[in-house]
């Protein structure tokens, strides 16, 4: 995945009303499926558990930082950090 594409998967996620499935084949109420919407797995959904204030604030941060990505071609190392994070491949240092 490219760097735009880490920041523009984190917004998806952070915009997605998230839909697990919790029967079968795709999940159980115990262990439900990845996202109908946005592929999220069920363990990234359930650590986020951020408001909904602070999930447009931060998808709007991290949309200009996808921007200024694409002209200049390097992303914002913090920012691509917190998209990492969102996107459940990285831990948060
Ligand atoms: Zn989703």
């Amino acid at each position: 995945m490219s760097p735009a594409e880490e920041l523009a998967s984190a917004i998806r996620q952070l915009r997605c009303e998230h839909s697990h499935p919790c029967q079968p084949p795709e999940g159980s109420l115990f262990a439900p499926g990845d996202c109908e919407h946005c592929g999220t797995s069920w363990a990234v959904t359930t650590t986020q558990g951020m408001s909904e204030p602070l999930r447009a604030q931060l998808a709007e941060l991290l949309k200009s930082a996808a921007w200024w990505t694409q002209q200049r071609g390097g992303a914002d190392r913090y920012a691509l950090n917190v998209a990492r994070v969102i996107n459940g491949k990285a831990a948060f240092r």
